[in-house]
């Protein structure tokens, strides 16, 4: 069983395939807590779920081979349960994602799975949880992505890419403005922690190879909505 807080349709919004119509499946619990968290509902209840319900449930709600993603809270603290289910995913012919925050060890997840993985800067307060052995075991297609809340984030982000030499593997790294919690009502970029001209700035002026990524759903529909 899986324990599951929705499963809805929506607009991919934080990763390289951002903007395409997508099936989220989102698990309930996490192990961490983020300074900026938009997902605290999801620290705990949810429903239990056999594997077939869920696999019912996407089913209605997606078209053939569309994109599914797996979401949380943390889905690798359900990992007995989540590989099976993204295998039977990956049979019936979707297109798999996964959003983790970079805490668990990933290598048990499908390599057909494209991975988002948080590695988690010092204004999340849970900057010393990233498990280092997950670089080791990301493919071509995974995608590593920095929440950012200011200057002091985005050195640690620039850093560890350079560090890493994460430039020259060719892998999307996205690096995103964190979103106030108390965000409302206006679709602009107010809500945002940090203001992407000043990302943008600082990016270009380092000549950073990365990917500024803005949460595209936090713009069409208001940042409060859930289940979009
Ligand atoms: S890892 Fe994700 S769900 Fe967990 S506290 Fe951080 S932002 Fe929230």
């Amino acid at each position: 069983m899986l324990q599951i807080i929705e499963i809805f349709r929506s607009i991919q919004g934080e990763s390289s395939l951002a903007g395409m119509p997508c099936v989220f499946v989102r698990l309930a619990g996490c192990n961490l807590r983020c300074s900026w968290c938009d997902s605290e509902y999801t620290f705990k209840g949810g429903r239990k779920m056999s594997s077939d319900e869920v696999m019912a449930e996407v089913a209605r709600l997606a078209t053939p081979n569309m994109l599914v993603e797996i979401t949380g809270g943390e889905p690798m603290l359900q990992e007995r349960e989540l590989i099976p289910f993204i295998g039977r995913l990956l049979a019936a012919g979707y297109e798999v994602m996964m959003e983790t925050s970079g805490e668990r060890p990933l290598e048990s997840v499908p390599k057909a799975v494209r991975k988002i993985v948080d590695v988690k800067c010092p204004g999340s307060g849970e900057s010393a949880r990233f498990c280092a052995e997950n670089l080791n075991t990301l493919t071509e297609r995974d995608e590593l992505k920095f929440v950012l809340t200011d200057r002091a984030d985005y050195e640690y982000a620039r850093d560890f890419i350079r560090r890493h030499g994460l430039e020259q593997t060719g892998r999307e790294l996205l690096l995103s403005p964190a979103f106030r919690k108390d965000a409302n009502g206006s679709r602009t970029t107010d809500n945002c922690m940090l203001d992407p001209r000043e990302l943008a700035e600082w990016m270009l002026a380092d000549g950073l190879r990365a990917r500024l990524a803005l949460q595209v759903h936090k713009y069409i529909w208001e940042p409060q909505v859930k289940g979009v």
